[in-house]
């Protein structure tokens, strides 16, 4: 059985007087409670008291103070729907258990009746209130929701009110538990519920308390929960302002972090930024992957006098703390050196702490989908160990997620940069190609076009000149061959396609295959005296041996062509003070003009333009150059003092470590 008449309805439609009123849940609980309270003061009467629960649950909170108001009345009557173990009773009062889709459910009754006074509460939750306290539950859950359900009915300390709802809410109890209609009739003559005339007993004690209502328990009551919701009020408040304060720091901190796509500036400045909001004494910020053994400090903030780490390489090898963060994923702290078993366990972390003056160490990790990208270190170095707060360790958690995705930002800036460049490289050189392919290819093309078509056509040509046509187009030809081989190696070098040998070598062998290398290819012309100045002493280089002679060739070789017969070519190697030996190309030919030094490198840089080159060549021969020496870590530059003055091209080759040095040898070759 399930009885669907709301009590409040009812009571409305009979008392059409009433005026519903909202009420909080904790206003109603102050009430009830300060209702009770009247009960358990009185000696001398037993009033009556009907208590309507919405769920067991519910009653269970007050199931103590009912057990104490039976002592008092044995007029007691509290009625909820069961959840676990409520079921009708008569132990210490009458227990009654409605169905739990009946409407009492979605109500909350207190009926207290007694001769001198009575009061009675009927309420209603509102349904929208629910929804949106679950609603800001969800939000902020750690807000006490429940007291701010809220619910619509009446309170009032009016006579025929509380005899009213007393009579509907007897109804229900006999509809539930009809055993009970001769103790409920008692109580209806005694307090003359539902129009029943007042027996003579009770009449006396009526006209003697007559309005003798106390309400000191009602205003006790009610200032107390004034006090406590003021209490509440005031800690939301807090809560909600120091909420407020961490997203302003974090987001004046984030603003300052995504300003730069730099990846050092954002560590910089988060370090700078978060040390000084939080007035640590050491702010860290590093990049670490996982596998790390040693990271370099580059970016700290510091309060004053505390020793500075920049420059320090901070070990995370067998470092405890940097090993917890890896394992766990999650940030670690210390909150006192001295007494944590992790430093006292480990040597090298327990120098680390004396030395740095570390008293209390925080490790938050930087990550982003999982992966390690740096470490943020918070360290106090007073006298006392700080005391973490979680407000602290949630601003250092939120600015380590910041940071995290202002790297990744910062790489995938780095990456689109990057690959633009390529792009750009690559638009270059498919420019370039079609200019090759039209000017560099077309023009030797036609040539051999021209002179065969001549051949073809003109059976009777003179022996000379046929001779002729055929040595034009085969050298045209041999001019084509170059520039498409000089284009692929160019190409296979700057994509990485080439596989390196690297070996030990003497600079001697490479020179001395270099130049007679030259001197098979130019048989006819003359070629400028060339000396070489190799220091005997010498240290083997490690480079590829077939690259090593390439630019050695290639440099002299460009030496032979922009300098007449009568000048002169010298090759030198002595070693640097970089642990390199430094090989230079010097003549005394047409010299490059100074703001030419760098462009000469360029492909297909010529100075006199493709068009009007007289001397042979592709313009990539310098652009291959670069491309091998930078490919052994070394470096190639020109130097000269200007036009006619002679050019210097040097370069650089790494030193077989620990290799024997050979005496200077001077020698000249024609
Ligand atoms: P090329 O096939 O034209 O020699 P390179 O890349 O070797 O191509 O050289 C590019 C340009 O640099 C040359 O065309 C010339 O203008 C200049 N250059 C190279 N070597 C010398 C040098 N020893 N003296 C003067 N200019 C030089």
């Amino acid at each position: 059985m399930s009885i669907s008449t709301s009590v409040l309805s009812d009571m409305l439609q009979a008392l059409p007087h009433l005026r519903p009123q909202l009420y909080f849940k904790a206003s109603l609980t102050a009430l009830s409670h300060a209702m009770e309270d009247q009960v358990l003061a009185a000696t001398l009467e037993q009033p009556l008291v009907i208590a309507s629960f919405q769920r067991e649950r519910f009653y269970r909170q007050e199931a103590h103070r009912y057990q104490r108001l039976a002592l008092r009345s044995n007029q007691i009557y509290v009625l909820s729907a069961p959840e676990t173990d409520f079921t009708n009773s008569s132990e210490y009062y009458e227990k009654i258990a409605f169905e739990p889709d009946d409407a009492l459910s979605q109500e909350w009754h207190l009926v207290v009746i007694a001769q001198n006074y009575a009061t009675c509460l009927v309420c209603r939750e509102s349904l929208g209130s629910l929804a949106k306290n679950r609603q800001l539950r969800e939000l902020s859950p750690g807000l006490d929701m429940d007291a701010a359900r809220r619910f619509e009915g009446i309170w009032t300390a009016e006579r025929g009110v509380s005899l009213k709802a007393a009579e509907l809410l007897f109804e229900r109890i006999v509809a539930y538990r009809p055993e009970l209609a001769g103790k409920i009739e008692q109580a209806r003559q005694r307090f003359g519920i539902g129009g029943r005339k007042i027996d003579a007993e009770a009449s006396q004690l009526l006209s003697e308390y007559a309005c003798d209502i106390d309400t000191d328990p009602f205003v006790q009551r009610l200032v107390t929960y004034l006090q406590a919701s003021q209490y509440k009020l005031h800690k939301a408040y807090r809560s909600i302002s120091a909420q407020a304060r961490k997203e302003r720091l974090v987001n004046s901190i984030s603003t300052a972090i995504r300003r730069s796509l730099n990846p050092q500036e954002i560590l910089k400045v988060a370090a700078q930024e978060l040390g000084q909001h939080l007035g640590a004494c050491r702010c860290l910020i590093y990049r670490a992957q996982a596998t790390d053994t040693q990271a370099i400090i580059e970016h700290e903030f510091l309060s004053f006098n505390v020793l500075s780490l920049l420059g320090h390489a901070w070990p995370l090898e067998n470092n405890p703390l940097f090993e917890e963060v890896v394992v766990q994923g999650e940030g670690v702290r210390v909150a006192d050196t001295v007494n944590d078993s992790r430093v006292s366990g480990s040597k090298a972390l327990w120098q680390i702490v004396e030395r740095f003056a570390i008293r209390s160490w925080l490790m938050e990790p930087v990550v982003f989908q999982g992966r390690l990208l740096g470490i943020v270190e918070l360290h106090y170095c007073g006298e006392n160990p700080h005391d973490w707060q979680a407000g602290e360790i949630d601003l250092v958690k939120a600015i380590a997620t910041q940071i995290g995705a202002a790297l990744i930002q910062a790489e995938a800036y780095a990456n689109l940069e990057e690959l633009n460049q390529q792009l750009e490289a690559l638009d270059r050189t498919r420019s370039n190609l079609i200019a090759i392919t039209g000017h560099e290819l077309r023009t030797p093309l036609s040539t051999i076009q021209v002179c065969l078509e001549s051949l073809a056509s003109e059976p009777d040509m003179p022996l000379e000149l046929r001779q002729v046509m055929l040595n034009t187009a085969l050298a045209d030809s041999d001019r084509m061959r170059k520039l498409i081989q000089d284009f692929l190696t160019l190409s296979n070098l700057e994509s990485g396609r080439v596989e390196w040998h690297p070996e030990s070598l003497t600079l001697q062998e490479c020179v001395d295959l270099a130049l007679s290398r030259i001197r098979t290819r130019m048989t006819t012309d003359k070629l400028p005296e060339i000396t070489t100045e190799i220091a005997r002493n010498l240290p083997l280089v490690r480079a590829d041996g077939d690259w090593l002679v390439e630019v050695l060739a290639k440099l002299v070789d460009n030496a032979c062509k922009f300098t007449p017969p009568e000048g002169q070519i010298t090759i030198k190697a002595t070693r640097n003070n970089k642990q390199m030996v430094e090989v230079t190309v010097a003549d005394t030919g047409r010299g490059i003009e100074p703001n030419r030094l760098e462009v000469v490198f360029d492909r297909f840089y010529q100075e006199e333009g493709a068009l009007r080159r007289s001397t042979g060549g592709t313009g990539l021969g310098l652009a291959i150059c670069r491309q091998i020496v930078n490919g052994w870590g070394g470096e190639i530059w020109a130097e000269s003092n200007g036009k006619n003055q002679g050019s210097e091209f040097h370069f650089t080759i790494p030193i077989v470590e620990g290799s024997q040095e050979q005496k200077t040898s001077k020698v000249k070759s024609q």
